[in-house]
């Protein structure tokens, strides 16, 4: 078989690539580097997902950590550390670990991409072609999406970065009446403020007033005054970026898989855009084992894939909207009122009740393949409970309709009968 073909390599090209090669295939990863300089922020969860994910030099000199202030609805207060993620470096960092797992690296644009049943070519900038029989689309946001998926409301946050004056690391997030700034300073005096609107309502001027108008606009805000300490702004650059929440309407077929943005591009406001670039991507591998060594479960390890994306993808757009919802001051305006509705009115976390549980067959990764088991259903878990702490959940959820809880849990470790009693309690069980 030829090598496994990834394009784009960013967080979900990079896990995938490093999880196909402790399966043992040979993976040729090709991508381009992004256009412009960026700084991310990352919870301590994301980089522990991204060690565990084998990114250790991505991490290496990329960090910063930082106290993020929150401004939302007239409300002021320190929050969480985060960590500020400067992308070139995280970038540059994420081909090193490529390198280093041995995975072939091309440096070039995709300009096409054919597909058929026998496999995909690929067309390069510079007139190159690349023939693969699987082909992992990871191209985040610029990968081409064919057919009609879900999109959230048109978004587009203009990133504005200066030269100001050396000072202390910090970051912060404020509302403002047609959208929301993310803002954050590094000590050696960087200055980054990225302003997300609304594609329809926003009445934005040209390109070349863009600049003037952002400098305009974020002047006129008390809270970033203060936080850029009125310092001047040396060379600004400004960068439009789509961030449209976008759901694709297939994620996998028999001989390609998309990953990271490509598969579930979310709402910046969640800060969460690369752990869940990582939850998609760090499950491919196994899908494309299962699609490569098993294609007679080819519908199940799809079917896995496809249902994980949409359900990851729904819970954060409904988190998105109760934080949207919680700023009250505008909610008449376009801005706010179009996302504080959107994707539905569904709650984001269930409340629980035992009763309502239900066990089903369902895909689950067993020994580096998709299979098939049962799995507990729950309101806020709608793809099943499969494990707690290495033992079946499901044959006890069953058992506990008819016998007393002691004796279905009498066979389990003192930690597993604490962990599973705990779980049950979770799920509105009263003993
Ligand atoms: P990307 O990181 O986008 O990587 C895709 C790679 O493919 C790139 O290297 C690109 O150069 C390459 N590529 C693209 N097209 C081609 C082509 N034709 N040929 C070859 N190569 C190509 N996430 C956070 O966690 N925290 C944040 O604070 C945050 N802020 C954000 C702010 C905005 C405005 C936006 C839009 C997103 C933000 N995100 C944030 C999300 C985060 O950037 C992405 O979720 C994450 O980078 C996705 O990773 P990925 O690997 O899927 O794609």
């Amino acid at each position: 078989m030829k090598p496994i073909l990834i394009l784009g390599a960013g967080p979900a090209g990079a896990a995938v690539a490093l999880g196909l090669r402790r399966l043992g295939y040979a993976v040729t990863l090709i991508s381009d580097w992004r256009r412009f300089a960026a700084l991310e922020g990352v919870s301590q969860r994301v980089l522990e997902a991204l060690r565990g994910a084998g990114l250790h030099q991505a991490l290496a000199d990329a960090t910063l950590p930082s106290q993020r202030q929150v401004a939302w609805n007239a409300q002021q207060h320190a929050q969480n550390i985060e960590f500020l993620l400067d992308r070139p470096t995280f970038d540059r960092g994420l081909r090193e670990d490529m390198r280093l797992a041995g995975v072939q690296l091309i440096e070039g644009r995709v300009l096409s991409v054919q597909s058929s049943a026998s496999g995909h070519r690929v067309e390069l900038d510079g007139g190159d072609t690349l023939l693969a029989d699987f082909l992992v689309e990871a191209r985040g946001r610029q990968a081409p999406s064919p057919g009609k998926g879900l999109r959230g409301p048109e978004t587009v946050s203009l990133l504005n970065r200066w030269q100001g004056a050396p000072g202390v690391t910090a970051s912060a997030v404020e509302s403002l009446e047609d959208g929301w700034a993310w803002m954050a300073r590094r000590a050696d005096g960087q200055c980054y403020w990225q302003w997300t609107v609304d594609v329809a309502s926003a009445d934005l001027p040209g390109k070349a007033q863009l600049l003037d108008y952002c400098l305009e606009r974020r002047q006129s805000s008390d809270f970033a005054r203060a936080f850029f300490a009125d310092s001047p702004s040396i060379d600004p650059q400004l960068h439009a970026r789509s961030s449209t929440a976008i759901l694709p309407a297939q994620v996998c077929g028999d001989n390609w898989i998309r990953v990271g943005d490509a598969a579930m591009a979310v709402d910046p406001l969640s800060g969460n855009g690369i752990f869940q670039s990582l939850s998609s991507a760090l499950q491919a591998p196994v899908v494309i084992n299962t699609l490569l060594r098993k294609p007679e479960r080819a519908a199940l390890a799809q079917r896995f894939h496809q249902q994980r994306v949409e359900q990851l993808f729904l819970r954060f757009a409904r988190i998105g909207r109760d934080f949207y919802a919680d700023e009250q001051r505008w909610a008449g305006q376009p801005f706010w009122q179009a996302r504080r509705q959107w994707p539905d009115t569904q709650v984001a976390h269930a409340t629980a009740d035992f009763s309502a549980l239900r066990i089903e067959r369902m895909p689950v990764l067993r020994d580096g393949f998709v299979d098939e088991a049962d799995v507990v259903i729950t309101a806020d878990q709608p793809l099943g409970i499969w494990h707690v702490q290495g033992g079946e959940v499901a044959p006890l959820v069953r058992r506990l309709v008819n016998e007393p809880a002691d004796s279905v849990l009498a066979g389990l470790t003192v930690e597993q009968g604490r962990m599973v009693r705990g779980w049950l309690l979770g799920q509105g069980f009263k003993p």
